[in-house]
């Protein structure tokens, strides 16, 4: 069996990003041009769930809409191996431990399957290739790839408080990519050699099922389907069930806002598919066990709709909730905040580095530091809709100055040019 999946989204244009930003478009033009004959291949460990999934589902088919040679593979390995690559990312976000040897033994072991398929497919093509190992779960395969490839490793998670050990681990992998890429630049390791170093942020699409613009009649029926009252107020965090998420958190938050508001309803919405995320249903059942009898409290972990349905319904949840949570207490950035912005929604986030790149507190959204400031502002926005008001409209401007695509297929077809 493989254990690198092509994953082939569905086509998407570049040209309607143009209106953004006239003269980046332009600029993306040039460069595609320039990268004629190269080959580009983005390598991660889950096709669906997760942002790295949403980010690739819409870059690779935008390059590929630029003329440019990319493609993507996923990896297909055992549980166990994406239960010790969680181990790795909680310990790279802060958590206190360390990799075992036998942990460390297998994480890179089972990269070698991988890897040598890797080695066949560049070899059966020879152009000038660019690599780009998004996560930690891919990285050892850096040591497979023939030293004709430029190599880019792509880190989407909060290191700025990483755990001294686990971070050493990776150090040798780290070093021998000719580029990182991160989030924010206090996620840099402080060792790394800052002429390696590019920030980059995330973005969204604004043309996707996710993101465009639905009618009211298309929203209440997907509210209908699941039996959530419209008429009534609603905060919703839409979230992987990830302890860096603070679904409790919010779930507190809830119960102190309800006493203010007692028709408050709360949507957790946390689809378990991410495969390397083992860790998501454990969680889910606990909440589930212990909130299962409020009957205002939604925790949806099962898809009980086809795709296109579900990204519909994720953008309804959105648009029409009257505030957004993504209490996290580490982000690496948060696409959910992104696209809650962009919906013109009031958003509340937690301190964590990567909502603070999106948020500015009291003037795009709020930043809050604990449960009981949580739920203050969750009253504040429902009792005051002109403010939930101006502060999505600011919210709305953030994303479209920062955060689409055009910006972020810009910044990487710049990073292509510069490592080829
Ligand atoms: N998402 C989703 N359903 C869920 C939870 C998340 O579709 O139940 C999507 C969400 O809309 C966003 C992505 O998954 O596009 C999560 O990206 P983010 O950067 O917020 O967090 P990550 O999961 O990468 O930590």
């Amino acid at each position: 069996m493989k254990t690198l999946l092509a994953v082939n989204p569905a086509k998407q244009q570049f040209r309607p990003y143009r209106q953004f930003n006239p003269a980046g478009f332009n600029k993306c033009i040039n460069l595609a041009r320039q990268l004629k004959g190269a080959r580009i291949i983005h390598i991660n460990s889950a096709a669906i769930g997760g942002g790295v999934a949403e980010l690739l589902k819409n870059q690779v088919p935008l390059e590929k809409s630029l003329g440019v040679n990319s493609s993507w593979l996923v990896l297909q390995l055992p549980k166990q191996f994406f239960f010790i690559t969680k181990k790795i990312h909680n310990l790279l976000q802060g958590q206190k431990g360390f990799l075992s040897e036998p942990e460390k033994k297998y994480y890179t072991n089972k990269l070698a399957k991988p890897g040598m398929e890797l080695q066949k497919i560049i070899s059966s093509s020879p152009q000038p290739t660019v690599v780009i190992l998004h996560d930690p779960q891919t990285l050892p395969l850096i040591d497979y790839l023939p030293a004709s490839v430029s190599t880019v490793v792509r880190l989407h998670i909060d290191t700025s408080s990483a755990n001294k050990s686990m971070l050493q681990t990776l150090k040798p992998f780290l070093e021998k990519a000719d580029k990182v890429i991160v989030s924010h630049k206090q996620y840099a390791p402080p060792w790394l050699n800052k002429k390696k170093l590019l920030v980059s942020y995330p973005a969204i699409s604004p043309f996707t099922l996710k993101n465009h613009a639905l009618s009211k009649k298309q929203i209440l029926q997907l509210f209908k389907h699941f039996r959530i009252d419209t008429t009534r107020p609603i905060m919703a965090q839409i979230s992987r069930f990830d302890p860096w998420k603070d679904p409790e958190g919010v779930i507190e938050s809830y119960y102190l806002a309800k006493k203010t508001i007692p028709k408050l309803q709360l949507v957790l919405e946390g689809v378990m598919e991410a495969k390397d995320d083992p860790q998501a249903e454990g969680i889910y059942n606990r909440l589930k066990m212990e909130h299962q009898n409020d009957p205002d409290i939604f925790l949806h972990g099962k898809k009980t709709l086809s795709d296109t349905a579900y990204q519909t319904w994720i953008n309804a949840l959105q648009s029409q909730s009257n505030v957004i949570l993504q209490k996290s207490l580490r982000e690496g950035f948060g696409l959910t905040v992104t696209e809650a912005l962009w919906k013109g929604k009031a958003v509340i986030g937690g301190n964590a580095l990567g909502i603070k790149a999106q948020i500015k507190n009291g003037r795009n959204g709020f930043i809050v530091k604990s449960p009981a400031e949580c739920a203050k502002r969750v009253i504040q926005i429902i009792q005051n809709p002109s403010l939930a008001k101006k502060l999505g409209a600011e919210g709305k401007n953030t994303v479209r100055k920062n955060f689409l695509f055009n910006r972020l297929i810009l910044d990487f077809l710049k990073l292509y040019a510069e490592v080829l």
